[in-house]
């Protein structure tokens, strides 16, 4: 042990679980995160439904510009406490979320709910470690996290160059089985854990004050869905969203409020493309090369950030139904 960690300063209950992860991968949090303090500007955010905010995310990889803030980001305000779902692609953006709510509201933030494990949703957590409030995610996020925390911090470091400052992973306190409530007083979040789709870990939360359902990136909108779970388990997957009837939706890419469900048409439409053009590559036994070169193309005047993701959609699906 060296006199740095002898000196460190006692560090809370959230920090601490995540300490063995990030301590060795990012030894600058604290101070970073100190540095990062004196200048927090809150982010934009709409009031979709009473006391349910979303912060809008910009279609884009992330980047020393951007900071990560590259999906959408909510907080759901209660009577007791303030739910958080989803934090950014970095600390600084999840810095950036937590003014935002303290702009709305003093009450503390009990609950950060990831919707799944990917960095421009996760690694904004830290911003929220001095609130302590429980971490949730689906049952396999703990996992999942654990087993790519290092490629995700190296390669934020790598994207987000000056604005990685402070970047942790932190690891969830709470894994929903199925189905687990979040009381925030005077209404209740539902989170329940899905069946292998976009990842193997994918969250959605119904807030039933305002019957809003926060699907996380099941649902894409203008952003080209990305595909690193089972593409058809996610397309059996919309099938049964669609039949959960809502409110409105807030996608994990796309408008802050969505009618449903109107919202998931595109995803579905895209992973229908997908699945159809990879499964005719493969029956006419051409290689995962030029699959990835020709599947989907129809698709690609209909999407933001195509070029960026089809090829690695393409090879993803192809590995999957190869062996159908
Ligand atoms: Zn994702």
């Amino acid at each position: 042990m060296s006199n740095k960690s002898l000196t460190r300063p006692l560090v809370s209950r959230s920090e601490f679980l995540v300490g063995s992860l990030s301590a060795a991968a990012v030894g600058l949090g604290l101070s970073a995160r100190r540095a990062f303090a004196a200048d927090v500007r809150p982010l934009p955010v709409l009031e979709v439904a009473p006391g349910v905010f979303v912060h809008h995310g910009v279609h884009a990889l992330s980047d020393p510009a951007n900071r990560g803030d590259i999906c959408n980001l909510s907080f759901v305000v209660g009577s007791n406490g303030v739910a958080v779902i989803d934090t950014g692609g970095s600390f600084g953006v999840g810095t950036g979320l937590r003014a935002a709510i303290r702009e709305k509201t003093p009450l503390p933030v009990t609950h950060v709910v990831s919707t799944h494990m990917h960095p421009d949703h996760v690694l904004g957590n830290a911003a929220f470690a001095a609130d302590k409030p429980i971490f949730a995610g689906h049952h396999k996020l703990m996992r999942a996290l654990a087993e790519r925390a290092e490629s995700y911090i190296e390669a934020a470091k790598e994207q987000l160059g000056d604005a990685f400052a402070g970047t942790e992973i932190v690891l969830p306190t709470l894994g929903v089985e199925t189905q687990s409530e979040i009381d925030l007083g005077g209404r209740t979040l539902i989170a329940t854990a899905r069946p292998t789709a976009h990842t193997n870990n994918d969250l959605t939360i119904r807030d039933t004050g305002s019957d809003t359902v926060f699907t996380g990136d099941l649902v894409f909108v203008e952003h080209l869905p990305t595909l690193d779970g089972n593409l058809r388990g996610w397309l059996k997957l919309l099938d049964v969203l669609e039949k959960e009837p809502a409110a409105r939706v807030v996608p994990g890419h796309g408008p802050p409020s969505m009618d449903w469900p109107a919202a998931a048409a595109d995803t579905k439409r895209y992973l229908n493309v997908l699945a159809d053009d990879v499964r005719k590559a493969i029956a006419a036994g051409k290689t995962m090369t030029n699959a990835m070169e020709t599947a989907a193309q129809s698709e690609r005047d209909k999407w933001q950030l195509f070029d960026q993701h089809n090829a690695r959609n393409v090879s993803a699906a192809f590995a999957e139904l190869e062996w159908e």
